[in-house]
């Protein structure tokens, strides 16, 4: 056993059978989202020793594949995991970057705390994507809107049926090509607010990016698909019905008057690397930036009053993503015709600008990858 140091290096076991060339062509000339893996994987693992004393270790690059977990492993059956979502952008010097992975790694670690997992060094975080990026260089396509969409992941892999916090942990990094999300043009999405289910409640899960809150999200996800809506809206039921996010974006509300609005973290919102991204440029841009509570109520009445000019979702996978129509069994609120406003599209390509080395990066927020 290899004692993780802060002088990291993830050994390399590389893939006696990689996808051949002409096979991952063919994925990059359609990569889609989530479908396909590149050739490797980084794993760190985690053990608490007799003493009490926890430890990372056995830093490695392997070939991708099954994960062989005992079948009690904790994680199966109290699903004690957390993840991350970031991509890998070529530029167009063939150079690849990513795009504020210290806050990736820092929010990781606020997710390990919440769901009694191990705090894992930032070091080690950008060790392992920068490892596997660099094993896997020839996945990170060049297309338009394109990108190597990094998974980092932590999951409880002890096998013990009580129910207490794991002492045998996995970290783990998968990478996936992803095509532009929403193909050519950007077109308003219609979002379905939901009545009866929460993704999270007070002293719950919801700042934590945990698979978890993803499986509550799910049914009502199947109600918005089924009223031909893209995403859910989750509302705070048990108050005034403030906003809070959709099940995997974060909402932002652009003002005639030059606001921009975004529900304040009220412990049941993640906080999205995109959404703080956006604060940051709307703050560039003299935007009047503001986190503070929103309400179903002031959405309805100052769309009506046309106070509200454009609505916005936004997050790693999909960048940003502008929301025309907002719907319940009752009502609806905006068109699904709705046209992209000027400021969500502006800040939308800033931000895809930054990310793609054509705008210049101000807040030094890429690091270089290959
Ligand atoms: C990941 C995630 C977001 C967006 O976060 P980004 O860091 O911007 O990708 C928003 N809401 C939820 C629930 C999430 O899991």
């Amino acid at each position: 056993m290899t004692q993780v140091s802060s002088e990291l290096a993830f050994a390399q076991r590389l893939s006696e059978t990689p996808k051949s060339a002409a096979e991952r062509e063919a994925i990059l000339a359609n990569p889609g989202f989530g479908d396909h893996f590149t050739d490797h994987t980084a794993v760190v693992d985690y053990k608490v020793d007799a003493q009490g004393e926890g430890g990372w270790f056995d830093a490695r690059i392997e070939p991708y594949g099954p994960i062989a977990l005992d079948p009690a492993a904790c994680v199966l059956h109290y699903g004690q995991e957390i993840f991350e979502g970031l991509k890998a952008y070529r530029h167009a010097d063939g150079s690849v970057w990513t795009f504020r992975p210290e806050a990736n790694a820092a929010r990781l670690n606020r997710s390990a705390q919440r769901l009694a997992l191990p705090q894992l060094p930032e070091q080690t975080f950008l060790d392992a994507i920068t490892s596997l990026v660099q094993a896997d260089q020839q996945w990170v396509p060049s297309g338009d809107g394109e990108s190597l969409y990094l998974r980092p992941f932590m999951i409880a892999t002890e096998a013990f049926l009580g129910v207490r916090a794991a002492r045998e942990v996995s970290f783990r990094v998968i990478a996936s090509p992803a095509g532009n999300y929403f193909g050519g043009e950007l077109k308003p999405v219609s979002i379905w607010i939901s009545r009866s289910y929460a993704r999270a409640g007070r002293g719950g899960t919801g700042a934590a990016k945990c698979g978890g809150n993803y499986a509550a999200s799910l049914l009502p996800q199947l109600e918005a698909e089924a009223h031909g809506c893209k995403q859910v809206l989750f509302l705070d039921q048990e108050n005034d019905n403030a906003i809070e996010e959709l099940g995997g974006m974060n909402v932002f509300f652009v003002f005639k008057d030059g606001s921009l609005v975004t529900p304040a973290l009220s412990g049941s919102i993640l906080e999205g690397v995109t959404r703080s991204s956006v604060l940051q440029l709307g703050r560039d841009r003299g935007l009047n930036v503001q986190e503070r509570k929103i309400t179903l109520d002031e959405w309805r009445s100052g769309v009506a009053s046309g106070e509200i000019t454009e609505i916005f979702a936004c997050g790693t996978a999909a960048v940003i993503t502008p929301i025309g129509l907002l719907k319940d069994e009752n009502e609806e609120i905006g068109s699904a015709e709705a046209q992209a406003g000027e400021v969500t599209m502006s800040i939308r390509e800033e931000l895809l600008g930054i990310q793609t080395g054509t705008v210049p990066d101000k807040h030094g927020w890429l690091r270089r990858l290959v």
